[in-house]
């Protein structure tokens, strides 16, 4: 079963919930014009589904492979790399002044998604450099900008970001890899990092490591941290490739799913000659990284999206061929699956949620462009707070959904579901680590209460509270989208209550606001789920009044936020009870009472 680009509905996406249109009328993306758009959607998704997608079983089976420090993926990756990057895929989003072609994120985001359906594992090369542009382009020297953007826009060199060790997984801040500064003037840097994906490869030439490191005089914790570009070959002033730089990769993991990309260690400095540059001033190394952090979380956000959309299609294709069991209630003849409720319940669920969580991120990606590209400093604040705001609930909610829904589509193909052959149990595997990598999920939650509502007092939640407050009155009284408000308004009630006491308890009691940080988000992502369908449900209905676009697709927009809206949404409030109960419980037995002897 392959991969087909859902071009209408990312394009219905763009132009009803990030307002691309009006992004595009932001002086530097003027480019983003309506044809614009629809030539890259289409011709992205004709190659994710030709290039990448065809290689995703392969990846899965024959994985990478390590041997004597050089990693070799599977047949077919290299030249379908040279493909991508001879297509100038990689150059979409980035700055123009290195070669990128400076549209805006919510569209490379849109493009970035089919190329993670299609294959994830592989998707994850592009990703990483794209992070790695960003916090050049926003960090690094002129000069060191010089050297290694172009090459990176391009994609004809590789990037990746290295912040894990053992010790320092979710605590970042106890790195211990180091960096001095030699009689040369040039740093070197020394220490091991493991997880690093991608961090060795035979796609592209050159690979420029994104490393964290801790310099001798440095404070403790993530006030003390740098960061470096470390080249794999070192780059001779004219550009072409110099000696190996002493960085390698000791091994690679065996994993439960994403086995196409390369998890690696790496040991810098072994011949205590790594060369490093440093990224923006001694010790500003987290500031950095966060740049390339928020960007990365957006889009393994996204990767939820990705992987729930392809399973999705995946199962819905098996629903309408398997033959098995009568209906309830309806003769004897066996019928094919989707004719059952209990089936048509999981693809609904899938349908709405995948709908939903694309909403949340396309949204969230709209919003960092509109936090650069504002001309009034009022609405560039007001965007870079609400990004900030959204940016974990797009993470951890999307990648959470990624996994339940690639969990119903596996249910959806009964059996064949569980056996490897049918390929639905690799997008089960591949979803898994989503929730895991770029800041756990439970971080995200971390995230959000403690560090993103107490922001400007909170006024960016306020705001965003009281936009769909005046969207749900606005909603008509009557008939189908009428009947959304009602769902709407408890759900956006119990946010608002759940937010209020969060804050409130943040400083008297924080081990309760951090206990209900989890279920708090769930909730926040259940919200703006059902609100961003419900504004797709009144796009639809104004499209179909003026008789403008397809009338099925847009009948069953409105129909799928109802369904989320009656039948999803109502989690939302039913989280109120959990997240204002407090921590007690969580820490009533003694560690000795979780044994059962
Ligand atoms: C396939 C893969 C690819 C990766 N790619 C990269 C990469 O390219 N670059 C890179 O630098 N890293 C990478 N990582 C590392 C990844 O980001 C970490 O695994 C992740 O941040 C979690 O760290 P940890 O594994 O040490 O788990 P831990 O930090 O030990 O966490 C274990 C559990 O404890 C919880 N926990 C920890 N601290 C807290 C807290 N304060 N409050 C509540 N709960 C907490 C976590 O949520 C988690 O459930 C990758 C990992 C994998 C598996």
């Amino acid at each position: 079963m392959t991969y087909v680009a859902p071009i209408a509905e990312q394009r219905f996406v763009l132009e009803t919930i990030a307002d691309i249109n009006g992004i595009a009328a932001l002086p530097q993306f003027e480019s983003a014009t309506p044809d614009m758009v629809e030539a890259i959607l289409s011709e992205a998704g004709k190659f994710s589904a030709n290039v990448f997608a065809p290689l995703n079983r392969i990846g899965d089976v024959q994985g990478a492979t390590w041997r004597d420090g050089n990693v070799t993926l599977p047949e077919g990756y290299r030249a379908a790399y040279q493909q991508y990057v001879a297509g100038g895929w990689n150059t979409l989003g980035a700055q123009p002044d290195h070669g990128g072609q400076g549209l805006p994120f919510a569209l490379a985001t849109a493009v970035m998604e089919q190329l993670q359906s299609a294959n994830m594992a592989f998707s994850l090369c592009p990703m990483l450099t794209a992070g790695a542009i960003e916090a050049l382009q926003a960090h690094a020297s002129p000069a060191l900008q010089q050297i290694y953007l172009t090459k990176l826009i391009t994609g004809e060199w590789t990037g990746t970001m290295n912040l894990t060790e053992p010790q320092a997984g979710s605590d970042v801040g106890a790195l211990r890899t180091k960096a001095e500064l030699a009689a040369d003037g040039q740093y070197r840097i020394k220490g091991q990092k493991i997880y690093i994906t991608w961090g060795e490869h035979d796609v592209a030439d050159n690979i420029i490591h994104l490393v964290l490191a801790r310099l001798p005089d440095a404070p403790p914790g993530t006030k003390g941290i740098s960061l470096f570009v470390v080249p794999k070959y070192l780059v001779n002033a004219d550009g072409s490739l110099g000696a190996r730089n002493d960085v390698r990769c000791v091994s690679i993991e065996h994993k439960l799913g994403i086995n196409a990309s390369p998890t690696c260690t790496m040991s810098f400095g072994d011949g205590d000659n790594c060369i490093g540059y440093i990224v923006g001033a001694e010790n500003a190394g987290m500031r950095a990284m966060f740049t390339m952090m928020n960007h990365a979380r957006i889009n393994v956000g996204l990767q939820g999206v990705a992987i729930a959309e392809r399973a999705y299609q995946h199962a819905l294709w098996f629903a309408k061929d398997r033959v098995q069991s009568a209906k309830f209630g309806g003769g004897r003849a066996p019928v094919r699956i989707i004719e059952h409720a209990d089936v048509r319940r999981m693809l609904m669920t899938m349908k709405a949620t995948t709908e939903a969580i694309r909403a949340i991120t396309y949204y969230t990606a709209a919003t960092v462009d509109r936090a650069h590209g504002e001309g009034d400093d009022d609405k560039r604040s007001q965007a870079t707070l609400l990004a900030d705001l959204l940016t974990p609930v797009c993470k951890a909610y999307a990648t959470d959904m990624g996994v339940e829904l690639s969990s119903l589509a596996v249910q959806i193909f009964g059996g064949m579901g569980f056996v490897e052959e049918t390929g639905a149990a690799q997008h089960m595997r591949d979803a898994r680590i989503a929730p895991i990598y770029e800041g756990t999920n439970g971080i995200q939650a971390l995230d959000l209460v403690g560090r993103k509502l107490p922001m400007a007092g909170g006024k960016h939640w306020r705001a965003l509270f009281g936009e769909i407050r005046n969207f749900i009155k606005q909603l008509p009284k009557a008939g189908d989208l009428g009947q959304l408000a009602p769902y709407l308004d408890d759900a956006l009630e119990a946010l608002n209550t759940a937010t209020v006491w969060i804050v409130g308890n943040q400083q008297e009691a924080a081990d309760d606001s951090t206990a209900a940080a989890t279920p708090y988000l769930r909730m926040f992502g259940l919200v703006m789920g059902g609100y961003l369908l419900a504004r797709q449900a009144v796009a639809a209905e104004q499209r179909l009044q003026n008789t403008q676009g397809d009338a099925a697709f847009l009948k069953a927009k409105i129909t799928t936020a109802r369904f989320f809206a009656e039948q999803i949404l109502p989690q939302a409030p039913a989280l109120l009870g959990p997240i204002t109960r407090g921590s007690a419980l969580l820490f009533a037995l003694d560690e000795a009472q979780f044994l059962v002897a």
